[in-house]
Parts: C-alpha cells; sequence; structure tokens
C-alpha cells in the first residue's frame, strides 16, 4: 500500500530569537579558527560568511568567482529567489514526516518530474540525501533486485579503476580512487572488481581507433565476466563523465553501447553514476541521453539536482527493475530518517523547474563551447598541459612534467592544490577544484571547471581568462 500524503502540518509557534551562542560562533568563525572538524585538522580553509550570484563572500571580505560551483554542484548560480521562495513555503507546509509511513507532495512531484525528464525510460526514484547513499541505495536495490529474481548467486559488481563513487564504505568500495580508498582497504567490500576506464589520453595505443579502443575495453569486460563467471555478476557501474577521479573525462563514441552489449549478453544490469556529470552539466539534463540511445537500468544523481539550495541525490530505476520488486515481495529493504525530505524536495523541484523555464541546458551548451574553445587556444600549447577535456559546462586540464611522455609531477609537486591555492590570491579571486591524482604514479593530476549554467557570456570570458591566468602564472613563477 502506498503511504498517505503528507500536504501541510499545523503551524509551529513563532520562532525563539537567537541565543548568545550565535554570535560567539560567528566570532570564531570570522576570525578563521572554528572547532569544526575540517578534512585538515592543520589548517581551516577560507570561511565563507555570504554569497552573491557566482561569488563567495569570504571572511576577510574578498569576493571569490566560483568556477565549479564547489564541487559541480550551484549550477544555477546563489540566492534565486524562487528556490529560497519555494523553501520558505514548503517551511509553512510540513518540514518533515518519515518516509516509511507516509509520503509527501513535493517529493512526489520531484519524482514525477524526474520521470517525465527520462522520458519515461526511468520508472520510479528514491530520494535521499547525498551522492554516496544515492550509490549505496543503487548497490542494495541491484542486491535486491537479484534476490526477487530467484538469482541470489549474483553478488558481483563490476567498476572501473579511477572512479570515484561517493564516500562511504560500500560507494567507496565501488570507486577506483586509489588515494580515497588506500588507508580504509580491510574495510572495504570484496564482492567489487575493477577494469580500465574509457580514458582515451592515457588509455589508447598510439594510432589506435576510437572503434578499435572500444573493442578492447568490451573485450576486457567481458573477461572479467568470465573470471567472476558471468551468473554471479549483478552490475557493471561507470560515470558517463567521469568527474572527480580523472577530471571531466567523457568516454569515447560506442564506448556505452559496447559495455551495455556485455552486459546483457550476461543479463547483468548497467549502473550509471551521474552524481557528478548530471543533471544539465554535460548539456543534457541526463548525460547518458549523449549516449546514442543507450539507457542505464539504474542512475544514480545529486549535485545539480538541488544546486546546493539543499542536499539531495536520487536513485533512478527503470521499469525491469521496478517490476521484479512489484511481482515479488513488493518492498524495498532500505530506508533512511532524511528519505524524500520535503523541504529538500521542494528546493530541488524548484530547481529543477528554473533549468527548463530559463532554458539553462542550451545555456550551459553554449557557455561550455566558450570555455573549451578559449581553454584549448590559450593552452593546449602550455608545456605542462598534457590534456583538455571535457563535455558542456565540466571542463577538466590534465597537467604532466612531460608532455611528450605524460609522465605526471612528482606528488609532492602538488600541482593541482597549488593551481587551487593560487586562484584564491586576491589577485585572482576565484576558486578552481584540485583533482588529485588516483592511480600510480599521480596521473590525472587536474583543475575541474563546472561553473554555473546562470553566467552571462561576458562572466564566462572573465572566468576563464582568469583560470588560464592562474595556471599560467603558477608554473611560471615554478620556472
Ligand atoms: N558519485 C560521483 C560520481 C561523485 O562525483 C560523487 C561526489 O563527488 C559521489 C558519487 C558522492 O557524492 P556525495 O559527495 O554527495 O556523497
Amino acid at each position: 500500500m502506498a503511504p498517505a500524503t503528507v500536504v501541510s502540518a499545523d503551524p509551529a509557534p513563532a520562532a525563539t530569537k537567537p541565543t548568545s551562542s550565535t554570535s560567539t560562533k560567528q566570532a570564531a568563525t570570522t576570525a578563521g579558527s572554528s572547532n569544526v572538524f575540517h578534512n585538515s585538522t592543520l589548517q581551516d580553509p577560507h570561511t565563507v560568511v555570504a554569497a552573491d550570484r557566482h561569488h563567495l563572500i569570504l571572511a576577510n571580505g574578498q569576493r571569490v568567482l566560483d568556477a565549479t560551483g564547489g564541487a559541480a554542484v550551484a549550477c544555477i548560480g546563489q540566492s534565486d529567489q524562487r528556490v529560497k521562495q519555494a523553501i520558505a513555503e514548503q517551511l509553512d507546509k510540513v518540514q518533515y514526516c518519515h518516509a516509511l509511513f507516509f509520503g509527501n507532495t513535493p517529493s512526489e512531484e520531484l519524482a514525477n518530474e524526474l520521470i517525465d525528464s527520462t522520458g519515461g525510460k526511468m520508472a520510479k526514484v528514491f530520494i535521499v540525501s547525498s551522492g554516496s547513499e544515492a550509490m549505496e541505495a543503487a548497490m542494495k536495490l541491484t542486491r535486491q533486485y537479484f534476490v526477487e529474481l530467484s538469482q541470489p548467486q549474483r553478488t558481483q559488481f563490476i567498476a572501473r579503476h579511477e572512479s570515484y563513487h561517493g564516500i562511504t564504505l560500500g560507494a567507496l568500495s565501488m570507486g577506483g580512487h586509489k588515494f580515497r580508498r588506500e588507508l580504509f582497504k580491510p574495510m572495504l567490500l570484496n564482492n567489487i572488481s575493477h577494469v580500465s576506464p574509457c580514458n582515451p589520453y592515457r588509455g589508447k595505443h598510439d594510432g589506435e581507433s576510437d572503434e578499435a579502443y572500444v573493442a578492447r575495453l568490451a573485450r576486457e569486460l567481458d573477461d572479467e565476466f568470465q573470471r567472476l563467471g558471468p551468473e554471479n555478476v549483478c552490475a557493471f557501474v561507470a560515470e558517463p563523465v567521469v568527474g572527480a577521479a580523472l577530471g571531466c573525462v567523457p568516454s569515447v563514441p560506442g564506448y556505452f553501447r559496447a559495455v551495455k552489449s556485455v552486459c546483457d549478453k550476461y543479463g547483468a544490469l548497467l549502473i550509471m553514476d551521474e552524481v557528478m556529470c548530471g543533471m544539465g552539466r554535460t548539456g543534457t539534463l541526463h548525460a547518458w541521453q549523449q549516449e546514442d540511445g543507450v539507457v542505464p537500468d539504474i542512475q544514480t544523481i545529486g549535485k545539480g539536482l538541488g544546486a546546493g539550495y539543499m542536499p539531495i541525490a536520487a536513485v533512478m530505476a527503470n521499469q525491469k527493475v521496478v517490476d521484479a520488486f512489484n511481482n515479488g515481495t513488493g518492498s524495498f529493504r532500505h530506508g533512511q530518517t532524511y528519505q524524500g525530505h520535503a523541504i529538500a524536495s521542494a528546493a530541488a523541484l524548484a530547481v529543477q523547474r528554473i533549468i527548463k523555464s530559463d532554458g539553462l541546458l542550451p545555456r550551459a551548451q553554449h557557455l561550455g563551447n566558450i570555455l573549451s574553445s578559449v581553454l584549448i587556444e590559450r593552452l593546449a600549447s602550455h608545456p605542462f598541459v598534457g590534456n583538455i577535456r571535457g563535455r558542456g559546462l565540466f571542463w577538466g586540464i590534465e597537467f604532466v612534467a612531460d608532455k611528450k611522455t605524460k609522465e605526471p609531477f612528482d606528488l609532492k609537486e602538488k600541482i593541482s592544490m597549488a593551481v587551487h591555492d593560487r586562484g584564491l590570491s586576491t589577485k585572482w579571486n576565484i576558486s578552481l577544484f584540485p583533482g588529485t591524482g588516483t592511480a600510480d604514479g599521480y596521473k590525472g593530476d587536474h583543475i575541474l571547471l563546472a561553473p554555473p549554467y546562470t553566467l552571462t557570456d561576458e562572466e564566462m570570458l572573465d572566468l576563464v581568462h582568469r583560470a588560464v591566468g592562474v595556471v599560467e602564472e603558477e608554473f611560471r613563477e615554478r620556472g
């Protein structure tokens, strides 16, 4: 039975005034030292005290142009009045009800909106709060799908090296991000293996055609199915455009058609992780919409879904997957306290309607054309820029110590971090996302550019010229 839908709740008593602890906290953060357990406990990052549209305003008053929308999140910029209003209106109705017992209007409308956006290729949406949770849910959905089909032996996932699927233990196990996995290896799942990613810059042999490269990768995947026993494999997992782990690497044409046919041959599911590259980032709402008609069985989304106004992510499943549940136990044995959160859903719904009504998908593509053409024009021949790649408004620059051999810089050089730090100088005022290399020898040392879809052409040009300036100056000073 579907849960009852909650449409509003009795108004709460008037809010109480902020306590004195608010001002103490404010003083602590503006002083730049807080009790927040930051990733680096040695050094607090800059404190952002406000934002205006495409800039972050630091405690010292500096205005920093956010060239990556955080981590490809803030796709419609900050402070959109329509999202704020949607959040406020939902706060006046109902903030929270438990998804096990009740539905709520915004999450139902958001699910409808998302299914429509796939042209009905997906059938149901499971709403959570982060990309990692979405990946965990996708893994459990896959496991239960095969149990529902009486194939419980299918427990093996195949993912790819140099990938990132999230930070919780299941999602971290799925990823092939060496550095992030290393410390936690004894705690990771052992039913996941990894094959080569589709990364033409480093993976293609000299003179090899796209077709031959794709065929080689598909053969490797097929061999991995054979090694594990095809009847034991439940799914192949990949990002259509690799984000954090490699720095915006799209697959070559034909790759997803080839890997999908391997999955189909053995009855395994194809899971696409679009947490970073989805929701318009590549110029279509879903990255798979540029993959030659290939549709995943399960898809995860996040980041641009709520554009940072609220923490929200989701898993979408196609009718085949949903049918297995409907014809089986009828329930997904998984659930979380904040699943389908009403306020987060209202925010995401407003964001998605803005992307549509403001024509932001063609806008992202247009801005991406400006971004990529300037990057290529100004940096392609730079002696330490190995590769510029991306799709839509999602671009990465990979740095190398030797352009010919593609030899990466020594790990100690920390190039991408240095470029990021230099960007934050008062001269450049631009935030660039640094990507640590993920493979042996620090291959894949890059920065990532993923600005909002809402920039004007002039702002886009200013952004890309500033970003190029930061890179040029960093290497000039290194000598
Ligand atoms: N999947 C991909 C492709 C990601 O890029 C990320 C985060 O960067 C995640 C999953 C995890 O998302 P979150 O950080 O919201 O948990």
